[in-house]
């Protein structure tokens, strides 16, 4: 109730029209006052402007007309309908009603003149319109000006729901804005003269007014297609009140106090001398990225974009030892099984000779073995816990988590990151802290959606590979030449290389995904009895999955058919070639993903995508895009273009099932101006902030845990 003091808020049912039962369908279009009616912006418009001959119309337009009546009959044809021909100077016109009364019979008499609203459609020889919006006009009105008393900006057309018309939703539209002219309805702008002036905007009221009802002569492509400045205005505040309340967010975790990592480097520089490679640049640069952020008091929040096989996990393990050096300890949390396994193993080759203990806790551990894993947590015995989301169930407690280590996930939204933040911590002295936190993600996305998507997190990019990589050589096959890959496929191996074969199914479903794999294992197994052979899928226990695994990591087998769980991260440098079954089945950054299991070695590697004819222009796309290049920045450019934001990241995840009019893909270029101007709001009006999150994200309540 304060909230609609302070805001100058006005409640919806002060609208002409609205009681109770409409404002809670208007409440389900998203209008909770008399100011949201204005924000409900219409999606199309009828030019009613001016008055079209008959004559000139064509299939497909909506338009007005103003003819005599000449004839009005009801007719049955498969149904009884009233027909009524309407003649103006130019041709004929057949009005055509399925429904109507007696009353409406009569008043369509022959000889009067009568005005119609409606789409024009073709049947048989003549031109009509079924069910028009009509009136009947008066002897004086027929005789005026034609142009006279039709409307004079173009007619809004409005999202509806059920039970809601068109019309009377039109209407109150059209109070919401008397009211607003009256002054009765305050609707504050919360943008400074200056910004507007320096792109050229409106100011609101005139740029909402402009919206709802534009002239004539407007270009209406641009303004449906949202690129009318008028409507850039609005998206522009959109935008900015969705980066500030992202912003705000990230602000309110900086507020809780977290634990100061100030490492000895000791074990940090046995480890990096044991590494039997140097780090690179990009990898040192966001190490020193990580450690200026652990040197602060506030928690870390940083997200490390880095593409497929640019070293992630090195730089995580580095992150991890400063912490654990400082007495505290560490969480890595994988999206996957298989992943999460193979860091285990990764950690504990690294960590076990600093005498380091490393604790394993998936969803599919045994009750002793977790209820053990679940002691040397508590007890902090082990310094750091490496599993899947199991990790951060209630009951899991940890004695003194400082670093939490998120890695290959991109569809982690704000929700996650903030229940993160409450995984108890308190440090050395008893003291509540609150964990830094480490993003990785393989799925780079541009600056722009990272600005607003990721408004909340700081982020480095690992933008260079290690040295050596060749880039994976590319092919796309149709299936038709599966017996000539097969026999590619066994001439590697027979030379030394080692293969993966994936296996894809359209289906969502793991188990016909599994029954794939297992037929192909077994006519490869068949046909070719000398060669070893092995099987991974989803549905096989952890130790069979692990020991199939490093028995192809230890060369002692040749083939791997696999499911797609070995998409991410699985790290095998000797192998160089890899066939992906039904390739056209698999979005972009999921073939990207997967390719990136090989190339990872010396050697040249290659990669043989494999389709069922035909393709769709989608799909045909994205194979060209993977056969053209290696260069995850580009690939996700493309695949966002091919799916737009809400599916590649996630629609909820980041929040953009919130936006109502602005689209981060398609308004980019507004994104850095938005973002340059939330900065300064905060700098120049931060008493705007509040008020204008309350207009755009309302009671929506994102994030109503901070
Ligand atoms: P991702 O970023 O995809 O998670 P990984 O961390 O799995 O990549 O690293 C891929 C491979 O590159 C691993 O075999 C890793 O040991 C190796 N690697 C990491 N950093 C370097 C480096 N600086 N020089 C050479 N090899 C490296
Ligand atoms: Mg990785």
């Amino acid at each position: 109730m304060w909230l609609r003091i302070i805001y100058n808020i006005t409640p919806i049912t002060e609208i002409k029209g609205v009681g109770p039962k409409v404002a809670e369908k208007l409440t389900k279009l998203g209008m909770t006052s008399a100011q949201g009616l204005l924000f409900h912006l219409p999606y199309r418009y009828e030019d009613r402007t001016r008055i079209v001959p008959i004559g000139s119309l064509r299939v497909g337009d909506h338009a007005v007309i103003q003819g005599v009546i000449e004839l009005t009959e009801i007719k049955f044809a498969r149904k009884r309908m009233l027909i009524c021909r309407v003649r103006d100077g130019s041709a004929l016109l057949v009005l055509r009603f399925f429904h109507f009364t007696q009353s409406q019979k009569s008043n369509l008499a022959r000889g009067k003149t009568v005005r119609c609203f409606g789409e024009v459609r073709r049947s048989g020889s003549h031109l009509e319109m079924t069910h028009p919006e009509y009136s009947i006009l008066s002897a004086t009105q027929a005789k005026a000006d034609l142009t006279e008393a039709v409307e004079e900006t173009l007619t809004p057309v409005y999202p509806v729901t059920e039970g809601l018309h068109q019309i009377s939703l039109r209407n109150m539209v059209n109070n919401a804005f008397d009211l607003l002219n009256a002054g009765t309805l305050i609707l504050d702008d919360y943008l400074p003269t200056v910004l507007l002036n320096k792109y050229n905007f409106s100011n609101l009221k005139e740029a909402l007014r402009f919206v709802h009802y534009p002239p004539p002569d407007v270009s209406l492509s641009d303004l449906q297609d949202n690129q009318h400045p008028m409507k850039q205005r609005l998206i522009f505040e959109e935008l900015l009140t969705h980066i500030l309340s992202l912003r705000q967010l990230r602000a309110r975790v900086k507020e809780k106090p977290a634990c100061i990592i100030k490492s000895s480097q000791q074990k940090t520089n046995t480890f990096k001398a044991t590494l039997p490679f140097e780090l690179t640049n990009a990898q040192r640069k966001v190490i020193a990225d990580i450690e200026g952020d652990l040197l602060k008091p506030s928690p870390m929040q940083r997200l490390v974009q880095g593409d497929v096989g640019s070293g992630k996990t090195v730089v995580a393990a580095i992150a991890a030892l400063q912490v654990i050096e400082s007495g505290y300890q560490v969480a890595i949390m994988a999206p996957t099984e298989i992943l999460a396994e193979q860091h285990y193993t990764n950690f504990v080759n690294w960590f076990e000779p600093l005498g380091i203990k490393v604790a394993w806790l998936s969803g599919k551990l045994k009750v002793a073995p977790r209820r053990e894993a679940m002691a040397l947590i508590e007890s902090a015995e082990a310094s750091i816990a490496i599993g899947t989301h199991a990790l951060f169930q209630d009951e899991v407690a940890f004695k003194n988590l400082a670093l939490v280590i998120i890695d290959e996930q991109h569809r982690f939204g704000v929700h996650q990151r903030l229940a993160l933040r409450n995984k108890g911590v308190s440090d050395k002295h008893g003291k509540q802290r609150a964990p830094h936190q480490l993003i990785m993600t393989a799925t780079p996305i541009p600056r722009t959606l990272s600005m607003t998507a990721y408004a909340d997190l700081d982020c480095s990019v690992i933008d260079e590979l290690p040295p050596g990589r060749t880039p994976v050589e590319t092919v796309v096959l149709p299936d038709t030449r599966r017996v000539e890959i097969v026999e590619r496929i066994i001439k590697a191996c027979e030379q030394g290389r080692q293969v993966y074969w994936v296996c894809t199914l359209i289906e969502e479903s793991e188990v016909l995904q599994c029954q794939a794999a297992e037929d192909t294992y077994n006519e490869l197994s068949e046909a070719f009895p000398d060669l070893k052979i092995g099987l991974v899928h989803g549905r096989m226990k952890s130790e069979q999955k692990e020991q199939v695994m490093s028995a192809f990591k230890n060369t002692e087998l040749q083939l791997l058919i696999a499911t797609t769980v070995i998409e991410v991260g699985v790290d095998v440098p000797n192998a160089s070639l890899m066939v992906i079954e039904n390739a056209e089945r698999l979005g972009l950054s999921q073939l990207h993903q997967l390719r990136g299991r090989v190339g990872r070695g010396e050697q040249a590697s290659a990669c043989v995508l494999m389709y069922r004819a035909p393709l769709s222009q989608n799909a045909r796309t994205r194979l060209d895009t993977m056969r053209q290049t290696n260069d995850g920045f580009k690939i996700a450019q493309k695949d966002l273009e091919i799916r737009g934001p809400g599916e590649v990241l996630g629609t909820r995840q980041t929040g953009l099932q919130l936006l109502k009019i602005a689209d981060l893909q398609r308004d980019a270029a507004l994104i850095p101006k938005a973002s340059a101007a939330a900065e300064e709001l905060e700098r120049k009006h931060p008493e705007n902030i509040a008020p204008l999150i309350q207009r755009w994200l309302g009671d929506a309540s994102r994030y109503a845990d901070v």
